[in-house]
């Protein structure tokens, strides 16, 4: 099983902290150049029967200016060179306009992608229904998972599917 996968979110929603999780286990190379976000940062996760490429990319938002655009353009050429991608989304915000622009931008995407709910540590379990309706139709995902970055939950058996898949 192997692969590149990338993962996409508007900033803040935790795709770093994911990276920073699952390569911390098993850690083969982490570049993190001078804390930019700038720069695709890569992990490799590597288990004796899977070797996984993670891709974080500059959170994509809408663009302000010049640079920005420079940065959305290098997310979304990265989606053409992955064989799945990770839509993350931050289960405390409602579902806004910066997450229907990625959405936009995935729906010609031909690959698997899943939907991670992150930081379900923060919100009520009742609410997490709510969240998923939000999303629900938005894109044909293959799988959704509810998650926390920072604490771990749920965090391998993701991984476990991404790998499985592959
Ligand atoms: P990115 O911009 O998408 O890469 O987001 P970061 O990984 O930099 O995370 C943004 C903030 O959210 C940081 O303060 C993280 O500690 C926090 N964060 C990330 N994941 C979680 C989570 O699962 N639960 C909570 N409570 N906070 C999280
Ligand atoms: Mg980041």
């Amino acid at each position: 099983h192997s692969g590149f996968i990338a993962i996409l979110g508007r900033p803040n929603v935790g795709k770093s902290t994911f990276l920073n999780r699952i390569i911390g286990q098993k850690i083969a190379i982490m570049s993190d150049k001078a804390q930019t976000t700038r720069n695709k940062i890569q992990g490799i996760y590597t288990t004796d029967d899977a070797q996984i490429v993670f891709i974080d990319t500059p959170g994509i938002h809408k663009p302000q200016s010049r640079l920005g655009d420079f940065m959305v353009e290098s997310a979304l050429s990265t989606l053409n060179e992955v064989d799945a991608v990770i839509f993350m989304v931050n289960a405390e915000q409602k579902r806004g306009r910066g997450d229907d622009f990625i959405i936009e931008r995935l729906k010609n995407v031909k690959k698997p992608i899943y939907l991670a709910i992150n930081k379900i540590d923060r919100i009520h379990p009742d609410h997490l229904l709510e969240v998923m309706d939000d999303y629900r139709g938005a894109l044909d995902f293959k799988d959704v998972f509810p998650i926390s970055a920072l604490q771990g939950n749920n965090c391998q058996e993701f991984i476990d599917t991404l790998i499985k898949d592959l």
